[in-house]
Protein backbone atom coordinates (compact mmCIF):
# COMPACT_ATOMS: atom_id res chain seq x y z
CA UNK A 1 0.00 0.00 0.00
CA UNK A 2 2.85 2.48 0.50
CA UNK A 3 3.64 5.96 2.20
CA UNK A 4 3.53 3.81 5.61
CA UNK A 5 -0.28 3.32 5.43
CA UNK A 6 -1.49 1.75 8.26
CA UNK A 7 -3.56 -1.56 8.38
CA UNK A 8 -7.26 -1.13 7.69
CA UNK A 9 -7.91 -2.46 11.40
CA UNK A 10 -6.00 0.68 12.44
CA UNK A 11 -7.69 3.18 9.72
CA UNK A 12 -9.89 5.73 11.39
CA UNK A 13 -11.89 5.88 8.21
CA UNK A 14 -12.13 2.15 7.86
CA UNK A 15 -13.33 2.11 11.50
CA UNK A 16 -16.12 5.42 10.75
CA UNK A 17 -16.75 3.13 7.38
CA UNK A 18 -18.10 -0.06 9.62
CA UNK A 19 -19.57 1.95 12.21
CA UNK A 20 -16.55 1.04 15.12
CA UNK A 21 -16.03 4.95 15.24
CA UNK A 22 -18.49 7.56 15.70
CA UNK A 23 -18.72 9.61 12.74
CA UNK A 24 -21.76 12.08 11.56
CA UNK A 25 -22.60 9.89 8.18
CA UNK A 26 -24.74 11.86 5.67
CA UNK A 27 -24.55 9.36 3.47
CA UNK A 28 -23.85 5.40 3.02
CA UNK A 29 -24.52 2.34 0.43
CA UNK A 30 -22.76 -1.00 0.10
CA UNK A 31 -19.56 0.70 -1.25
CA UNK A 32 -19.04 4.20 -0.25
CA UNK A 33 -19.46 6.54 3.19
CA UNK A 34 -20.02 10.77 3.35
CA UNK A 35 -19.78 12.10 6.95
CA UNK A 36 -18.81 15.66 8.07
CA UNK A 37 -14.79 16.16 8.60
CA UNK A 38 -14.54 16.51 12.11
CA UNK A 39 -11.78 20.06 11.83
CA UNK A 40 -14.30 21.51 8.95
CA UNK A 41 -12.64 23.53 6.57
CA UNK A 42 -15.69 25.55 6.37
CA UNK A 43 -19.11 24.94 7.64
CA UNK A 44 -20.24 21.40 5.66
CA UNK A 45 -16.97 20.15 5.12
CA UNK A 46 -17.58 16.66 3.54
CA UNK A 47 -15.35 13.19 2.64
CA UNK A 48 -16.14 10.72 0.71
CA UNK A 49 -14.79 7.54 0.89
CA UNK A 50 -14.63 3.90 -0.19
CA UNK A 51 -15.67 1.16 2.31
CA UNK A 52 -12.55 -0.67 0.73
CA UNK A 53 -9.18 0.69 2.20
CA UNK A 54 -6.45 1.95 -0.09
CA UNK A 55 -4.30 5.24 0.28
CA UNK A 56 -5.50 6.06 -3.04
CA UNK A 57 -7.65 6.22 -5.91
CA UNK A 58 -5.30 3.98 -7.81
CA UNK A 59 -5.58 1.25 -5.21
CA UNK A 60 -9.28 0.85 -5.82
CA UNK A 61 -10.76 -1.61 -8.70
CA UNK A 62 -12.56 0.58 -10.73
CA UNK A 63 -16.15 -0.56 -10.35
CA UNK A 64 -15.02 1.00 -6.40
CA UNK A 65 -13.85 4.46 -8.22
CA UNK A 66 -17.27 4.05 -10.13
CA UNK A 67 -19.01 3.81 -7.36
CA UNK A 68 -17.11 6.83 -5.27
CA UNK A 69 -17.45 9.39 -7.89
CA UNK A 70 -21.35 8.41 -8.08
CA UNK A 71 -21.37 9.05 -3.96
CA UNK A 72 -19.55 12.15 -4.93
CA UNK A 73 -21.97 13.56 -7.13
CA UNK A 74 -24.77 12.76 -4.68
CA UNK A 75 -22.69 14.37 -1.95
CA UNK A 76 -22.06 17.65 -3.73
CA UNK A 77 -25.88 18.04 -4.49
CA UNK A 78 -26.28 17.23 -0.80
CA UNK A 79 -23.52 20.29 -0.60
CA UNK A 80 -25.33 22.77 -3.22
CA UNK A 81 -28.15 22.66 -0.42
CA UNK A 82 -25.98 24.95 1.59
CA UNK A 83 -24.64 26.88 -0.81
CA UNK A 84 -23.89 26.73 -4.66
CA UNK A 85 -20.43 27.02 -4.40
CA UNK A 86 -17.42 24.71 -3.54
CA UNK A 87 -13.97 23.01 -3.86
CA UNK A 88 -13.51 19.70 -4.19
CA UNK A 89 -10.23 18.12 -3.77
CA UNK A 90 -8.33 14.95 -3.22
CA UNK A 91 -4.95 14.78 -1.60
CA UNK A 92 -2.58 11.66 -3.01
CA UNK A 93 0.26 11.35 -0.66
CA UNK A 94 2.19 13.00 2.25
CA UNK A 95 3.61 15.93 -0.07
CA UNK A 96 0.38 16.63 -1.25
CA UNK A 97 -1.27 16.95 2.22
CA UNK A 98 -2.37 13.50 2.53
CA UNK A 99 -2.76 12.47 6.47
CA UNK A 100 -5.16 10.03 6.45
CA UNK A 101 -3.81 7.44 3.87
CA UNK A 102 -7.23 6.03 3.12
CA UNK A 103 -8.75 7.66 -0.06
CA UNK A 104 -11.12 10.62 0.18
CA UNK A 105 -12.59 13.32 -1.14
CA UNK A 106 -13.16 16.28 0.17
CA UNK A 107 -15.96 18.45 -0.83
CA UNK A 108 -15.88 21.94 1.00
CA UNK A 109 -18.48 24.64 0.47
CA UNK A 110 -17.92 28.49 -0.07
CA UNK A 111 -19.24 31.00 0.75
CA UNK A 112 -17.47 34.10 0.11
CA UNK A 113 -16.35 34.54 3.30
CA UNK A 114 -12.29 34.40 2.07
CA UNK A 115 -9.99 31.73 1.57
CA UNK A 116 -10.51 29.68 4.35
CA UNK A 117 -7.48 27.71 3.26
CA UNK A 118 -5.47 30.45 4.35
CA UNK A 119 -7.05 31.41 7.34
CA UNK A 120 -6.89 30.73 11.14
CA UNK A 121 -6.65 27.23 12.62
CA UNK A 122 -9.54 25.22 12.02
CA UNK A 123 -11.28 24.46 15.07
CA UNK A 124 -13.23 21.27 15.79
CA UNK A 125 -16.54 19.67 14.41
CA UNK A 126 -19.19 20.86 17.64
CA UNK A 127 -21.86 18.34 18.07
CA UNK A 128 -25.09 21.12 18.11
CA UNK A 129 -23.36 22.13 14.48
CA UNK A 130 -22.97 18.80 13.19
CA UNK A 131 -26.82 18.07 14.14
CA UNK A 132 -28.03 20.72 12.59
CA UNK A 133 -26.08 20.15 9.54
CA UNK A 134 -27.63 16.49 9.20
CA UNK A 135 -30.56 17.87 9.39
CA UNK A 136 -30.05 19.91 6.73
CA UNK A 137 -28.02 17.69 4.44
CA UNK A 138 -29.45 14.71 5.35
CA UNK A 139 -28.49 11.50 7.15
CA UNK A 140 -27.55 8.18 5.80
P1 LIG B 1 -6.19 14.76 4.23
O1 LIG B 1 -5.24 15.88 4.61
O2 LIG B 1 -6.69 14.92 2.81
O3 LIG B 1 -5.65 13.39 4.53
O4 LIG B 1 -7.47 15.03 5.12
C1 LIG B 1 -7.91 14.20 6.14
C2 LIG B 1 -9.12 14.86 6.73
O5 LIG B 1 -9.71 13.96 7.62
C3 LIG B 1 -8.82 16.14 7.52
O6 LIG B 1 -9.55 17.23 6.95
C4 LIG B 1 -9.27 15.80 8.94
O7 LIG B 1 -9.88 16.89 9.61
C5 LIG B 1 -10.26 14.69 8.70
N1 LIG B 1 -10.43 13.73 9.79
C6 LIG B 1 -9.46 13.10 10.49
N2 LIG B 1 -10.00 12.28 11.42
C7 LIG B 1 -11.34 12.39 11.27
C8 LIG B 1 -12.46 11.80 11.96
N3 LIG B 1 -12.31 10.92 12.96
N4 LIG B 1 -13.71 12.17 11.58
C9 LIG B 1 -13.90 13.05 10.57
N5 LIG B 1 -12.88 13.64 9.89
C10 LIG B 1 -11.63 13.32 10.24
ZN1 LIG C 1 -9.02 2.56 5.76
Amino acid sequence: MGEGAPAAADCIFCAIASHRAPGHIVYEDETTVAFLDIFPFTRGHLLVIPKRHGPRLTDLPFDDQIALVRTLDLVCRRAERLTPDYNVSLNAGAAAGQIVFHVHFHVIPRYDEGNPFLGPGRTRLKDDDARELLRELGRA
